[in-house]
């Protein structure tokens, strides 16, 4: 009771700046835009329809701060806040990069007043812990609060196989941990392939998928089962000339690097706990989908994916290929899991396309990119329905999230279902995570770890997403991170 007072002026303060930052222009429009009509299905055209907003806001009530934050201190929210506050300051965190990527980092002194300084305000936000003992803590802390936890040892891409094989025991060790856990607190491990397999692999890899798909006639001895890769109108630029084939070094590269995830969908499997892959860019994701899917093929026994895959809907392909993929599972009775993100590349991938002179792969605008991924979800949530598959809907995006909402209640999907997760960032738009929480559903937030180096180009990426913050359309996932 003690702190009852400045809680609720706390989070009154909290509710004058949304609908303070909700009533500029530019961002409620976005907003408003994001619940325009979708544009592939009929079923998904009935989702736009104006009743459906107050229904789903009904399902999911936002605005109610107490309720939203009641399991969450005070102290951690005004600390959360101040920390989004700062990350919010655009000249702070555009200094503040310029800094880490400075040659005055290489001076001891100054890296660790940088670094100490860092730990302290954004890796404690965004990051779960140094180790998987330390994650594992803040699982048990999040679960406190009805919350589960994605495991993503927060390891970037591996140029050598000795690389991948140290950054495989890391992944193992993370499933292993899982296990000292509640059952069930841990929703996934999260794996990115470039961290397994070599990056020149994946290169090369999806050099030679892209044109088998251009020519049929194109034979790769070392191809396996898999899932469509591609739709006709994925983009194919970045092969523009016949590869030559895999040379045996290359090959035996390859197939280490399908054992590596073999590996570790035996271990998820064995603890019980799915495996999630992430997507990545363009120029590698062909391999990575083609790895996720051989894998799938052959260890999604039960009625229970055990690997998804990630579909990134600000692809202009994204759609076809989610539809191809998960038909052909169907055919061959495999369970699919997919998680459906919006996409973390934009800049580099417009950038590539643009120095070849061809179309980015990304839609024209963003709102195309909202209508793809609400269809996306659309689309999922009805095979859900169905009992087929696995989903998680990755967003801050609060529309998406309601209409999800919304969607999964219409078609009778149970709010505490095994095949349906919402998940966010871990440090950003708790109040979404609390509102889908409170209204039933599974929500788990994706929570890198790792030595405060090692997470660093991830929390540069934190940074620049973020900046510029309150400003931006999702008001909501803005305040609480
Ligand atoms: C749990 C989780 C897992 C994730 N895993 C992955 C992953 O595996 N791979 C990956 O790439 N990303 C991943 N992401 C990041 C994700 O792709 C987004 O970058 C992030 O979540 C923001 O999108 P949003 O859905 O939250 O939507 P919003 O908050 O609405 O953000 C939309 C953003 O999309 C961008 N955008 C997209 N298309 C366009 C366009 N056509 N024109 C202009 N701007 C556009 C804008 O920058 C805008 O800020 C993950 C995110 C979460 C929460």
């Amino acid at each position: 009771m003690a702190n009852r007072v400045p809680r609720e002026t706390f989070l009154k303060s909290l509710r004058y700046l949304t609908s303070a930052t909700a009533s500029s222009s530019s961002p409620s429009a976005a907003v408003a835009a994001a619940v325009s009509p979708l544009i592939v299905t009929s079923d998904d055209a009935d989702l736009s329809e104006r009743p459906r907003s107050s229904r789903s806001d009904a399902l999911l009530n936002l605005d109610d701060y107490e309720k939203l934050f009641a399991t969450v201190p005070t102290a951690k929210l005004v600390r959360a806040s101040a920390n989004l506050q700062a990350s919010a300051i655009e000249p702070l965190v555009d200094f503040g990069i310029r800094l880490m990527k400075s040659r005055l980092m290489e001076m001891e002194v100054v890296r660790d007043i940088i670094l100490g300084t860092i730990r302290h305000t954004f890796y404690e936000h965004f990051c779960a812990g140094e180790d998987a003992e330390a994650a594992g803590r803040t699982v048990l802390r999040l679960r406190e609060t009805g919350i589960r936890g994605m495991l993503v040892y927060a390891l970037e891409y591996a140029t050598e196989n000795d690389a991948c094989d140290r950054n495989l025991d890391g992944f193992i060790r993370t499933v292993q941990s899982t296990k000292s856990l509640p059952s069930s607190s841990t929703s996934f491990i999260i794996v990115k392939i470039t961290a397994i397999c070599p990056m020149r692999v994946l290169e090369r890899v999806s050099d030679l998928l892209r044109w088998q798909h251009k020519d049929p006639s194109c034979h790769l001895p070392w191809k396996l089962n898999s899932f469509p890769l591609f739709s006709d109108s994925s983009p194919m630029y970045h092969t523009l000339k016949r590869p030559e084939p895999l040379s045996p070094e290359e090959e035996r590269d390859l197939q280490l690097g399908h054992e590596r995830l073999l590996k570790l969908c035996r271990e998820c499997a064995e603890a019980n706990v799915p495996l999630s892959v992430d997507a990545e860019h363009t120029a590698v994701q062909p391999a990575i989908d083609y790895l996720t899917y051989a894998s799938a093929i052959m260890r999604n026994k039960g009625s229970y994916p055990i690997v998804y895959g990630t579909i990134q809907a600000y692809l202009k392909d994204a759609k076809e290929r989610l539809l191809l993929a998960s038909e052909a599972a169907d055919k061959m009775g495999i369970p699919m899991g997919f998680k459906v993100v919006r996409g973390a590349y934009m800049s580099s991938e417009t950038k590539l396309a643009n120095s070849l002179g061809c179309d980015s792969p990304i839609h024209n605008s963003i709102q195309e990119t909202h209508d793809c991924y609400n269809d996306c979800a659309s689309f999922m949530l009805d095979r859900i329905a169905n009992g087929s598959g696995g989903l998680v809907l990755a967003t801050h995006n609060v529309e998406s999230g309601k209409m999800a909402a919304a969607k999964a209640h219409d078609v009778g999907i149970g709010k505490v279902n095994q095949r349906l997760e919402f998940a966010q960032l871990y440090g950003m738009a708790e109040s979404l995570s609390f509102g889908l929480k409170n209204a039933g559903f599974q929500v788990s937030k994706y929570m890198p770890f790792g030595p405060i180096d090692m997470v660093m180009p991830y929390l540069l990426r934190r940074a620049e997403e973020n900046r510029g913050l309150l400003s931006a359309s999702t008001v909501d996932r803005q305040l609480m991170r």
